[in-house]
């Protein structure tokens, strides 16, 4: 027999919540034993009913609420948004910031056992709504209509939803009137159970600063019927649209694109800005969605690195190069690496577009590139990275403490691994001396910082 669990399955208990895990369920613990409710908010007291019990944890539904929070709003529009990733939209946003901006504290100090680092107050956004530059959606068939939107959470059940409260308002425009004039000229959606039909999903992309907009056609097969009338429907009714591309996606995957991609109407690309870079976005291109937070990030990066015009920078996990971009109007010459090679020739074509000749790419893994660029005697003053969910590599870290850049600076889109790579930079001789979270992704859980690290002379 295992050991007995505090709680049994069909239990009604009290609880308090503590916590939010990264769906944004609350968290509460039974002698303990983590419970996880969908609702419940941090300091919350709530009858629940226990409905799962595994070995280490136990899943609830709120039963009843004793003392909301007081950061718990209404939801702003339905229970729709929700499917659409909005997992805090319950949470008002000053909750939502504070919320945020602890967790850096607290995983900071719990997995970096960085209780001194100073820890600004969050950046966030005047308008935490319609923030997002794109938009990819999947479509079904419902009454004889074409329908788009988010799937039901455990299914494959689509909700027709015209308006996404993050979404930017030309880009839920643009999902719209593609959905409608599909469905007006009778062109089927793709079922996904009998491998049939037509369209998949409708993706739409647009520059913020210059209002251009992109619209992909995705669909399962390589013809679209009726396509010049839904071509010249798109370019009538959508005067912002610079680019129609369609990309055909004939597997059975969950995979949204596919491999071929044809420019259908206008241009290959749309052009947006941030600060004063300018970029070139492609339908299959890696782009920042929150233009606005984005520049603040990128800004802070900037101020971090504290460049005069004489340092050599390299910016690993560059992706299309932005930051690399960004860095390069203030250095003497910037290395980007990025393994995604059409990411390094956007990043390339990028650095042409603005006329940046400091600015070299290369295509490969962080850790193999910059330590070899190390051997040949390539170090950097300034090294930013800005690596996925799983934080740098170890013989990236390793690298680093041998190259000893003057600064380091970390963009992280999980404090987790940042708190965790940050330690290894301590106890290698790097002092982390700012950390500034920013909020990139209003509404949903995302935690992104920046942190400036640098070498202890001393040591
Ligand atoms: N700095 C960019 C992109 C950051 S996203 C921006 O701000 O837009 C992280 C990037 O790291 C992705 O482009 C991903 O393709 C890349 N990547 C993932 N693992 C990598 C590795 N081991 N070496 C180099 N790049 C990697």
């Amino acid at each position: 027999m295992s050991r007995t669990l505090p709680v049994n399955k069909n239990d009604y208990i009290d609880v308090i919540f503590e916590d939010l895990t990264h769906d944004g369920a609350g968290v509460a613990k039974v002698e303990g034993y983590p419970l996880f409710v969908p609702n419940g908010l941090p300091g919350e007291k709530a009858k629940v009913k226990i409905i799962k019990v595994n070995k280490s944890y136990g899943i609830g539904r709120l039963i009843e609420l004793y003392e909301p929070s007081p950061y718990r709003v209404e939801i702003p529009s339905n229970e729709k948004n929700k499917y659409g990733g909005c997992q805090l939209e319950h949470i008002s946003y000053e909750g939502q910031l504070k919320y945020k901006e602890n967790q850096v504290r607290q995983v900071l100090a719990r997995i970096g056992k960085l209780e001194d680092v100073a820890v600004h107050p969050i950046i966030g956004m005047n308008n935490p709504w319609h923030y997002r530059n794109k938009a990819q959606v999947p479509v079904a068939e419902k009454d004889g209509k074409l329908i788009a939107g988010f799937f039901k959470p455990r299914s494959h059940e689509i909700v027709d939803t015209n308006e996404s409260l993050i979404q930017i308002a030309e880009v839920n425009k643009a999902v719209q009137t593609v959905k409608e004039i599909c469905s007006k000229l009778g062109i089927p959606a793709y079922r996904e159970e009998t491998h049939q039909g037509v369209l998949r999903h409708i993706m739409a992309r647009y520059g913020n600063q210059t209002g251009e907009l992109m619209v992909v056609i995705i669909t399962k097969t390589a013809d679209i019927p009726h396509k010049n009338k839904m071509l010249e429907e798109i370019a009538l009714r959508l005067p912002k649209v610079k680019s129609i591309v369609h990309n055909v996606n004939s597997k059975r995957t969950n995979v949204i694109l596919g491999d071929k991609t044809t420019v259908l109407w206008g241009n290959e690309f749309i052009y947006d800005y941030i600060g004063d870079v300018k970029f070139a976005i492609s339908a299959l291109s890696f782009y920042q969605v929150n233009p606005v937070q984005t520049k603040v990030l990128y800004d802070k990066a900037l101020e971090y690195a504290d460049l005069t015009g004489n340092e050599k920078v390299i910016d690993a996990y560059c992706g299309i190069g932005t930051i690399s971009l960004f860095l390069a109007q203030k250095a003497n010459k910037v290395f980007g690496v990025e393994i995604v090679p059409e990411a390094i020739e956007d990043a390339k074509r990028n650095a042409v577009l603005n006329g940046m000749g400091n600015v070299e790419f290369a295509v490969g893994e962080a850790e193999v590139v910059i330590p070899k660029w190390y051997k040949e005697g390539n170090a950097a003053d300034v090294l930013v990275v800005d690596p996925p969910r799983k934080g740098c590599d170890e013989a990236l870290l390793q690298t680093i403490l041998d190259m000893k850049p003057k600064k380091v600076v970390y963009v992280s889109c999980n404090p987790a691994t940042l708190a965790r790579d940050l330690r290894i930079l301590e106890d290698g001789g790097y002092k982390t001396v700012d950390v500034q979270p920013v909020d990139m992704f209003p509404q949903t859980t995302h935690v992104e910082a920046v942190a400036k690290i640098i070498f202890n002379e001393g040591n």
